[in-house]
């Protein structure tokens, strides 16, 4: 589904984030990709959706080289959730839900009925919540929006940067939870970012442990990892 070979990032000040990086996700594996901060995560990430261009190396999407694609189309085919969800404060949770069938033509009755089940995925009640805006929720519950949010465009494939790094751990590990067994009812191909290897280890079908220099040290199931 997604292959990265000899993929490498210098950045223009000469700091090397990633380093011939060969990494295969298959259809519906959640893989996560873990390692200390500064190991170049966020940058494979990013250069997956081409928000940063990778200075070597090949990216493909179902057998598609990204940087072929229009990034503008691509992205509508790639959902992205971050720790800083960036709902849009002004418009109600069901808004910022459609944004995205919207913009690709979905009929507005369509696309709302689409994100109100989006919701109720998510484990938000849209009777109660689709009316409110960003500012009336919880960190949690916002987080879910953005997950709503990011699975509306039924993306192939979903980029998440420490998506449950901004709530308490309680919280986390319920968000976790839900994210797994949602994960398993969509079938979306998902990888992960995370700088805690016990998120990592919990939700991973595999597990790309990076080291220092943005190398790829091991990627193993969590099984292997541990050595079970
Ligand atoms: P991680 O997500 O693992 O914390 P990043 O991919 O964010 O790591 O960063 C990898 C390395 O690239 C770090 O040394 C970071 O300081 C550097 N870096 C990230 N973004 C930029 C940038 N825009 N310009 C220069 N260096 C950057
Ligand atoms: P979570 O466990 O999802 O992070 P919290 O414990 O933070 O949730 O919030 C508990 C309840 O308080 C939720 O039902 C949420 O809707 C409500 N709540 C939190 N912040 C606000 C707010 N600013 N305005 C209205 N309700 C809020």
């Amino acid at each position: 589904m997604i292959r990265l070979r000899g993929v490498g990032k210098t950045y223009d000040d000469g700091t090397v984030a990633v380093q011939d990086l060969d990494l295969d996700v298959a259809r519906g594996e959640l893989v996560c990709l873990v390692g200390p901060s500064g190991c170049g995560k966020s940058t494979t990430l990013k250069m997956v959706n081409r928000l940063i261009e990778p200075t070597s190396g090949t990216i493909e999407i179902d057998g598609e080289d990204v940087t072929r694609q229009d990034p503008v189309q691509l992205r509508r085919r790639i959902g992205y959730v971050i720790q800083q969800v960036g709902l849009f404060p002004h418009q109600k949770v069901v808004d910022n839900v459609m944004t995205v069938p919207t913009l690709q033509g979905v009929p507005r009755a369509k696309a709302r009925e689409r994100a109100r089940d989006l919701l109720e995925l998510v484990g938000l009640d849209p009777a109660r919540y689709a009316g409110r805006y960003p500012h009336q929720l919880s960190g949690g519950q916002q987080q879910r929006v953005g997950v709503a949010r990011a699975l509306a465009g039924d993306p192939a494939v979903l980029l998440m940067d420490e998506p449950f790094g901004a709530v308490d751990p309680v919280v986390r590990l319920r968000l976790q939870d839900e994210f797994l067994r949602l994960q398993d009812e969509v079938g979306v191909t998902v990888v992960l970012v995370t700088h805690d290897i016990d998120e990592a280890v919990r939700l991973g079908d595999r597990v790309a442990v990076f080291a220092g220099g943005g190398r790829l040290a091991q990627f193993d199931t969590p099984a292997r990892l541990l050595g079970r």
